[in-house]
C-alpha cells in the first residue's frame, strides 16, 4: 500500500474528478475515503463519519450488505461478462428484469432495458420516446419538455433537458427542441412567494402555453423528477405531477418519471411517482438498483409504450444499447439488492428516519438565521438552503458553505454541498442514533458559520 502523501500527490497529478475543477486538487486536497462499514465511511487519516450523502444518493443499503457482495462475487466466478445484445441473454439479467418489473408493477411498468447508470437510462428514455412516436406515425414529435432545476445526467440528451445552466452552457450547442418550465420551487420562483398548490397550477398553465406555442404535434416527452434531487431537494405540491400527467395525456406527450434518486425507497415509497398517485409512461432508474455496489441503470416501459415496439414491423427494432447493458455481474447485484431492499423494507425506515432528519433540521432553523429554507419530509432526502440574509434570501457565499461542510465533517458527518444548499441522502438503513449524529454535526457546522 502506498503511503498517504504519495496518494495525495498522485491524486493531484493524475486524477480528474467529475464535477470539479481539475486544478483544484492541487489547492484543496480531497478527502480520500479508504473504507466503509454500515453507514460510516473512513478516510485515509482514520477519521470516521456518518455518510449523510449515501455515496451519491445511491448507497441505500449501507456499505456492509453481505448478500450483494456475495452475489457479485459468485457471479464473477460463473460468468463475469457476456453481451446481452439480441441473440444472447444470461440468467441474472432475466431474473433482474423480473425483479425490477415486480417492484414497479404497481406503477404500470412491464419491461426493463438495462444500462450502466442514470445518464444512460435518461438517454435511452429520450431516444425510445422519439422512436415510439415514429412507430405510431408521428415522426414530427421530437421535442422535449422538462423543469428548471431538474437534473437528468450529463449525456447530451440529459444535459439538454437539465434545468441548471451550470451543466449546460459550457457544452452548447445541445439538443435542439428542449424547453424548460419553471421548477415547483416555492422559496424562489418567477411568480413570487405563493402557496405550493397555486404554484403548481401556474406551472401547469405555463406548460399548456408552451406546448401550444411549440405545436403539440412536435413534442415527444416530458421528463421530471418526482422530487428534484440535485437541484436542492425540491418537493412539489401533491397536485403537481398529476396536473402534468393530465396535460401529457391531453396532448399525446409521453411522461418520463426520472426515478434515479427517488426509486427504490429513498422517497419513502418504492417510487416517487407513486407518492403523487401518477403512473408514468416510462421510468428511469439507477443508484439504489444496486445500492451503488455495481454501476447499473434501467429504463422501464409501460405496456402502452412496450406494445407499440413489440407489435411494430422491423422498424420496432431498437438500434440503441450499451456493451454493459444487462451485464451479468451487474444484474446479479440488482437481484440481490432488490431482494434485500424488500427484506429490509427500507421504504418504511426511510419514511420514519426521513421525518426525524427533516424535523431535526427544522429545529436547527429556529436556532440559526442562516437557514433560509428546509425541504424534504418525504423519505431520506433533505435539502437546506443557506442564506446570509434571511429577509433578502441572499445566497450564502462559497467560503462559508465550505466552512459549514468541513466543520460538520470534523464533527462526524459527511454532507453534500450544492451551491448554497446542503443536501442529505443517507443510507435507508440508518438508525435513530445515527440520524442524531448527523444533526449534531450539522449543529456544529452552522455554529461555525
Ligand atoms: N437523473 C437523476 C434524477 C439523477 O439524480 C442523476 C444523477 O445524480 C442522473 C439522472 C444521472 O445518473 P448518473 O450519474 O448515474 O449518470
Amino acid at each position: 500500500m502506498k503511503d498517504d502523501n504519495f496518494l495525495r500527490e498522485m491524486n493531484a497529478r493524475h486524477l480528474w474528478h467529475p464535477m470539479g475543477h481539475p486544478g483544484e486538487a492541487h489547492q484543496n486536497a480531497p478527502k480520500i475515503i479508504k473504507s466503509a462499514q454500515g453507514v460510516e465511511i473512513t478516510d485515509i487519516d482514520g477519521h470516521s463519519v456518518v455518510d449523510a450523502v449515501g455515496g451519491l444518493w445511491c448507497v441505500n443499503l449501507g456499505y456492509s450488505n453481505d448478500a450483494i457482495k456475495q452475489a457479485i462475487s459468485d457471479q464473477l466466478w460463473k460468468l463475469p461478462y457476456y453481451s446481452a445484445f439480441a441473440g444472447t441473454s444470461n440468467p441474472p439479467a432475466i431474473e433482474a428484469s423480473y425483479a425490477v418489473q415486480e417492484f414497479f408493477a404497481e406503477d404500470g411498468m412491464v419491461r426493463a432495458f438495462f444500462t450502466s447508470g442514470g445518464s444512460d437510462s435518461v438517454e435511452t428514455a429520450l431516444r425510445l420516446s422519439r422512436q415510439y412516436h415514429r412507430l405510431r406515425g408521428e415522426p414530427t414529435r421530437t421535442k422535449f419538455l422538462s423543469l428548471k432545476k431538474g437534473y437528468h445526467g450529463t449525456h447530451f440528451g440529459g444535459a439538454s433537458v437539465n434545468g441548471n445552466n451550470r451543466f449546460r452552457i459550457t457544452y452548447e450547442p445541445l439538443l435542439p427542441g428542449c424547453f424548460h418550465l419553471p421548477s415547483p420551487y416555492t422559496y424562489r420562483n418567477p411568480f413570487g412567494a405563493i402557496d405550493p398548490e397555486l404554484l403548481a397550477q401556474k406551472i401547469a398553465a405555463a406548460a399548456v402555453d408552451e406546448i401550444e406555442f411549440q405545436d403539440p404535434s412536435t413534442i415527444a416527452a416530458f421528463i421530471m423528477e418526482p422530487i428534484q434531487g440535485a437541484g436542492g431537494v425540491i418537493v412539489p405540491d401533491a397536485s403537481f405531477m398529476k396536473l402534468m400527467r393530465e396535460i401529457c395525456d391531453k396532448y399525446g406527450i409521453l411522461m418520463i418519471s426520472d426515478e434515479v434518486i427517488t426509486g427504490f425507497g429513498r422517497s419513502g415509497d418504492w417510487s416517487g411517482a407513486r407518492h403523487w398517485g401518477v403512473k408514468p409512461d416510462m421510468m428511469t432508474c439507477a443508484k439504489g438498483i444496486t445500492s451503488g455496489y455495481f454501476p447499473v441503470g434501467a429504463t422501464l416501459l409501460s405496456e402502452k409504450v412496450a406494445d407499440v415496439f413489440e407489435n411494430a414491423g422491423p422498424e420496432g427494432a431498437i438500434w440503441h444499447g450499451y456493451t454493459y447493458s444487462a451485464h451479468p455481474v451487474g444484474a446479479a447485484a440488482v437481484v440481490a439488492c432488490l431482494s434485500e431492499t424488500l427484506r429490509l423494507d427500507t421504504k418504511t425506515n426511510a419514511a420514519a428516519r426521513g421525518t426525524q432528519l427533516y424535523d431535526g433540521v427544522c429545529r436547527l432553523a429556529e436556532k440559526y438565521d442562516i437557514i433560509g429554507d428546509v425541504r424534504g419530509g418525504h423519505g431520506l432526502m433533505t435539502g437546506i438552503e443557506i442564506v446570509s440574509d434571511r429577509d433578502a434570501k441572499t445566497p450564502m457565499d462559497a467560503a462559508t458553505m465550505k466552512r459549514i461542510h468541513q466543520t460538520a465533517y470534523e464533527a462526524g458527518a459527511m454532507v453534500r454541498l450544492g451551491a448554497h444548499n446542503i443536501l442529505m441522502s443517507p443510507p435507508l438503513t440508518i438508525t435513530e442514533d445515527e440520524v442524531n449524529r448527523i444533526l449534531s454535526a450539522l449543529d456544529a457546522g452552522f455554529a461555525a458559520a
